[in-house]
Parts: C-alpha cells; structure tokens; sequence
C-alpha cells in the first residue's frame, strides 16, 4: 500500500495534497510515450540526479519501451533548509561514458535552475551528442538561469513541496504523491 495521507506534518510544519499519485501517474506515462517517440534508435542514457530524482526516474522508466541506460549523479544546493544555499556541491561522480552519447538527465525539479545549469555545462564538456533535460516540477516563476527544459511534468508556482522523492531536511521522501506547505500552518 502506498503512503497517501491527505496531509501530512514534516519536521512540525502541516503540509497538504497538491499534485495526487493518479495525475503523476498519468503524466509520467505521456512522458515516457513521447521517450520512446524521440528516441527510437537512439539508445538514450538516463541520467538521474540524487536524490531527489530517483523515484521519478524509477517509474519514468517503467513506462520507457525502447533501449536505454541509466546511470546517477549526486548534486546538493538545499542543505536542511526550505531555500537554496545559491551554491551546487557535487557528492557523486557520473560512471559512464556518456562521450558520443545521447544524454537525458532527470530532475525531480527546477527552481533557479542553478543546478540544472551546472549538470548541462559538466555534461557538455564529456562531448555527448545531445542533452536533453526532463524534469518532474518547473518553478517556472523562480527560474533565473537560461536552461532549455524539453519536458516538464508539472509547472508549479513558487512555493515548497515534498514527496515522491522530494524531501524536507531528508523527510518526506516516501510520500507517494505532491504535497505543498500549508500557508494556514
Ligand atoms: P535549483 O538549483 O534549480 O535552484 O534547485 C534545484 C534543486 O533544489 C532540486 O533538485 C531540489 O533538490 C531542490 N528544490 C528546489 N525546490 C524545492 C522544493 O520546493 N522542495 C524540495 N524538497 N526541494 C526543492
């Protein structure tokens, strides 16, 4: 059984519903059915970036029906905190080879873009033949740097949000849906 609650209070602050399983569900498998469109024959290798990307990456795959590879790297900019330290730390290396490759890294989200700049500009360097970005949520308002995202799950407002895989000060991660703060806390 899947953790559902319709709130749910992470280190003391009430946090609710805002994106339900059924409609991440439903999106993720649009996003794996257009995968497979625009990357027949292309052997795509999936980059995910720890951790807060790995259980959308796991169910993106699933719906993902042609040849493909994965492998991850390990960012940090948040720390415990509910905003971006501004600064991207690099806590694992990527393993494969990805020269001559097509590359498609996996976000769990974009806020300042910060991180996802900095993946694309290490990933360039490796002289892959394409990079294309997916991401799960787009704070499309908080977005700073010039990144082009192919695909995005959901666009969202600024605000913060837990679950599938997003975590507040290393919680939440196991919730099986979005859940944002409560402003009536
Ligand atoms: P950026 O570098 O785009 O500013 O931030 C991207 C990273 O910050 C994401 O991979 C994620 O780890 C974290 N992040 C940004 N917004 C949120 C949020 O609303 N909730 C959580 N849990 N993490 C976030």
């Amino acid at each position: 059984m899947f953790y559902l609650p319709d709130e749910v209070f992470v280190n003391g602050e009430r946090f609710k519903t805002y994106i339900s399983k059924e409609t991440l569900d439903k999106r993720i498998a649009e996003i794996g059915q257009e995968i497979n469109r625009d990357f027949v024959d292309k052997r795509p290798i999936l980059i995910g970036i720890l951790n807060g990307s790995f259980i959308f990456l796991a169910d993106l795959m699933r719906h993902i029906s042609i040849p493909c590879e994965v492998d991850f790297i390990k960012l940090s900019s948040y720390g415990d905190e509910k905003v971006s330290s501004g600064k991207v730390t690099e806590r694992k290396e990527l393993d494969a080879n990805v020269e001559g490759r097509h590359i498609i890294l996996v976000e769990d989200i974009v806020d300042t873009g910060l991180s996802l700049s900095y993946m694309v500009k290490k990933m360039k360097e490796k002289h892959p033949l394409s990079v294309t970005i997916i991401t799960l949520l787009h704070k499309f308002e908080a977005t700073k740097y010039d990144i082009d995202i192919d695909y995005v799950g959901f666009p969202i407002k600024n605000e913060f949000v837990l679950g599938y895989g997003l975590d507040y000060a290393q919680e939440g991660r196991n919730l099986a849906q979005i859940y944002v703060l409560d402003p009536e806390n």
